[in-house]
């Protein structure tokens, strides 16, 4: 059992203001494996304080980008030393399995820290424009005090798509992870530590939903990062637009994965490892829609059948594993309702759909793959955030790449073909901000974000850290020089 009674505030570790404690209960055992105070809005005040004292006097936003990005860095090299330990952390808080813990969650993690790091060195934080009037100083300078609100399922992953962009923009930033999730932020406060990060430039509150409401709203924050559900995003999208804070949001995804005709289904079946069934489900990229050609239908389904049956269930920190447990027991029930809907509503239950026999504790459900299911039933429609995936029928690719855009959401997608470059037309033509040809890819160079009710602005790439920035132009008198600043 692991007990931690601090908050972690401008550099120091400090009792919470409440006695509310949160309990980690491991979605393994269902047996509570740590306590942690549950932050307060008095820890919250503390939070933003120390974060604004670091922004506003502190040495954080005047050091220069490479100096800022030397603390990437060194917290990337801290973590990579450590990442059996912290994969081992996120797989025991919340069930990933422990191979996708070493690389998903933690590897993936320093090489985004990595890449803001490396953006230091070409990223024009100030340029001169010879402008219509003449020449402007065009500077990028950081927006403030940030927060960053992140979900459980990849909670260190979210994290850093925030910190390394804000950090190197040169804003202070108040983390509230989720209450699923407090242990692997613990690390991230100690490793913090380690490195000599200036005080008060990460502040770490663990707390629930009306203790982060309360964060967006604090008047003390300037930006607010956000992962998590669209719900939630709408609700802090809104407190938001009250004050015109600038806000960046990663909400959910029903992604669809087009299989077109000439698919070489040794190619795209396997890829259902990685899209829909990643992180067991628990993916906001999930690709959990796969639009089969009706002229390939029961070969294919008989392809993804013995896929899914293949599919390892068990203890997440067996390296074995590729299927764990659920984060919560509610997640459970609300995977198996949308099972029991998808059959209520014609879809048929090919593999799985039940609870696995091999588990007599944990909340597991088994790797699921539901065909015939309708293009606007539920489950083609709403998140399920679990180990399902549906197979969806189409006539033809224009009928596919109709499918794939009939959804709220819009976050990422991949089609499979013979011919990349019919691969690429269909890309151009799906409504969503990333896309794969024959893979299933992430690009941390690349900006990620979501079209319709997916998200709000960009993480990743140059365009993650444009929002930390606030653009500022200096109109300057004719034939002005300003030394070390390039002319574009
Ligand atoms: P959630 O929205 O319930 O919670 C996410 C975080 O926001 C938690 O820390 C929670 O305490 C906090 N929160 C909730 N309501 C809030 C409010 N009104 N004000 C301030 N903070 C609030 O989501 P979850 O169940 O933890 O995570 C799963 C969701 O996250 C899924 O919908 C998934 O698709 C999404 N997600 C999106 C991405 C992405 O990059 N697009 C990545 C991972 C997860």
């Amino acid at each position: 059992m692991e007990t931690r009674e601090h908050i972690y505030v401008g550099g120091n570790f400090v009792p919470s203001t409440g006695n509310g404690v949160i309990e980690v209960i491991s979605p393994h055992t269902e047996e509570v494996i740590a306590r942690v105070p549950d932050g307060t809005t008095g820890d919250i005040d503390a939070a933003v304080a120390a974060a604004r004292e670091a922004f506003d006097d502190g040495p954080w936003p005047q050091l220069t980008p490479a100096e800022r990005a030397s603390y990437l860095s060194a917290l990337s090299a801290e973590i990579l030393a450590n990442m059996d330990h912290w994969a081992g952390v996120i797989s025991t808080e919340m069930g990933s399995p422990f191979g996708f813990s070493q690389m998903g969650q933690i590897y993936a993690s320093t090489m985004v820290l990595d890449y803001y790091a490396g953006l230091a060195a070409s990223y024009n934080f100030e340029e001169v424009r010879n402008g219509v009037m003449g020449p402007a100083l065009v500077r990028r300078e950081p927006v403030g005090v940030a927060a960053a609100i992140v979900p459980w399922n990849v909670p260190l992953f979210t994290t850093v798509l925030k910190l390394g962009p804000a950090f190197l923009a040169g804003c202070t930033v108040v983390l509230k992870p989720s209450p699923e999730t407090p242990l692997d932020a613990y690390l991230l406060a100690e490793a913090c530590e380690k490195i000599g990060l200036p005080k008060g430039v990460l502040n770490i509150v663990v707390a629930g939903r009306e203790t982060g409401a309360y964060l967006v709203e604090h008047p003390g924050i300037d930006k607010v990062g956000f992962t998590g559900s669209t719900a939630a995003g709408k609700m802090i999208a809104a407190a938001a637009g009250k004050h015109l804070k600038r806000v960046t949001l990663e909400l959910g995804g029903k992604s669809a994965s087009i299989f077109l005709p000439d698919a070489d289904l040794s190619v795209a079946v396997p890829q259902a490892r990685g899209s829909g069934f990643l992180n067991h489900g628990q993916a906001c990229v999930a690709q959990t829609r796969i639009l089969v050609s009706r002229d390939r239908y029961s070969e294919t389904v008989d392809a993804l059948a013995e896929f899914t049956s293949s599919q390892i269930v068990g203890d997440p920190m067996d390296p074995a594993t590729q299927i764990g447990p659920l984060v919560a027991s509610r997640q459970r029930d609300r995977v198996e309702n949308y099972i029991a809907v998808a059959q209520k509503e014609g879809g048929k239950i090919a593999v799985g759909g039940g609870r696995p026999a091999s588990q007599s504790k944990g909340w597991y459900v088994e790797p699921t793959l539901v065909i015939d299911v309708d293009e606007n039933s539920t489950i083609a429609q709403e998140e399920v955030f679990g180990p399902v995936v549906s197979v969806i029928a189409y006539d033809t690719p224009e009928d596919a790449v109709r499918i794939a855009n009939n959804s709220d959401f819009g976050l990422s997608g991949s089609v499979f073909t013979a011919d990349v470059a019919t691969g690429i037309d269909v890309a151009r033509k799906v409504r969503t901000g990333t896309y794969t040809v024959n893979a299933f890819a992430l690009e941390f160079a690349a900006p990620f974000g979501g079209f319709k009710q997916s998200g709000l602005g960009r993480e990743m790439g140059p365009e993650g850290l444009a929002a930390y920035l606030e653009s500022k132009s200096i109109s300057l008198p004719a034939g002005t020089v300003v030394p070390g600043v390039p002319i574009v």
